[in-house]
């Protein structure tokens, strides 16, 4: 197997915290949080484990501008920002969306790291292909070297943040002393997933891993991760057995990046409860997800369950008022 060159940006191992107030609440399992959302600081969350490869590739063929693409409120455009200004190259971002009025959360830091801002609308991101090529001719005609990296550095090589990251989580097990019965995560563009899967058959991680889609459904993510995985296969020249992709759909909500207020309601309950803060787009929806289908029973009667927290708290800020405030004196 061929294995890529690394750097080394994100602070590891992050560690793994039992929620034992939220457990002793629920009366059901022991929830386990892998604390994903430090592995920085302002360049936390699940995206720089895969920017750790992909960036070292980008620095290997002499870049000097990277581009990449997303939301405005992009948490891997962000963490992308913050690597091309630590390594001291130029970072252009396409991001899907109007510009708002306001700059805030991600966007907000985006711009202080430097990064060059073009806005897409939904339309116009249809052709992304098209926008990264124009991107990139722009910069080549300035003589520039440009290196590109889709959404979510959702890649082969992205990948391997999450293979790493589930050897990462076997030592944890070892040293906790436990056996998960699930391991949890939102999916997004799929690879931190995709990679978690390919690990676990790379390094016999007990435990069975699943997400909670917070956009599209379970049939496009399922195709999606079933290609990553052979893509990365075919890469790094490694055939595994086709693997077993569990995708546990119905808490998209109304759309991408808009939640519901069960969401709103989780986020405070586990913030109050165990001070651990979530998101609204990724990891709010996921395990509000996993709580019900606790409640349920469609985990299997588990004993352990680790939740992998991704990481998004800017993404929390520009929706400050969906949060009602129960507590404030009424008017
Ligand atoms: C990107 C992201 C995810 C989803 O990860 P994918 O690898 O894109 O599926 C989950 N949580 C947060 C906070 C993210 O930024």
């Amino acid at each position: 197997m061929i294995t890529p060159q690394r750097l080394s940006l994100a602070r590891l191992p992050t560690p793994l915290q039992p929620l034992d107030r939220l457990s002793e609440t629920l009366g059901g399992p022991r929830i386990w949080v892998k604390r994903d959302d430090l592995t920085e600081s302002i360049g936390s969350g699940n995206k720089i484990r895969k920017l750790e490869f992909v960036m070292a590739e980008a620095l290997q063929i002499g870049a000097s501008v990277v581009i990449t693409s997303g939301g405005v409120q992009s948490n891997h455009c962000r963490t992308t920002a913050l690597i091309a200004a630590k390594l001291g190259i130029s970072c252009h971002l396409i991001l899907r969306g109007k510009p708002p009025t306001s700059i805030d959360g991600n966007l907000l830091l985006d711009e202080l790291l430097g990064a060059t801002i073009s806005y897409a609308s939904a339309a116009e991101f249809t052709d992304l292909d098209g926008l990264y090529a124009k991107t990139e001719q722009s910069y080549q005609a300035q003589g520039l070297r440009t290196y590109s990296i889709p959404i979510g550095a959702s890649n082969p090589l992205g990948m391997w943040g999450y293979i790493n990251a589930a050897e990462e989580l076997k030592t944890d097990f070892v040293k906790h002393s436990f056996e998960p019965d699930y391991i949890l995560s939102a999916i997004g563009s799929g690879g931190t997933l995709a990679g978690l899967i390919v690990g676990q058959q790379l390094c016999q991680l007990p435990g069975k891993v699943a997400g909670f889609n917070v956009a599209n459904d379970k049939s496009f993510f399922h195709d999606k991760i079933t290609s990553d995985i052979a893509n990365w296969g075919q890469v790094f020249e490694n055939e595994l057995p086709p693997p077993a992709i569990h995708i546990m759909e119905g808490y998209v909500g109304p759309g991408y990046g808009i939640a519901g207020p069960e969401v709103f309601d989780c986020i405070r309950q586990v913030a109050k409860l165990e001070g651990l803060v979530l998101d609204p787009v990724y990891t709010g929806k996921a395990f509000h997800g996993m709580l019900e289908s606790i409640g349920k029973g469609l985990l299997d009667n588990s004993s352990n369950i680790v939740f992998l927290h991704t990481g998004g708290i800017f993404g929390l800020f520009p929706h400050r008022d969906s949060f009602t405030r129960p507590d404030s004196p009424q008017a």
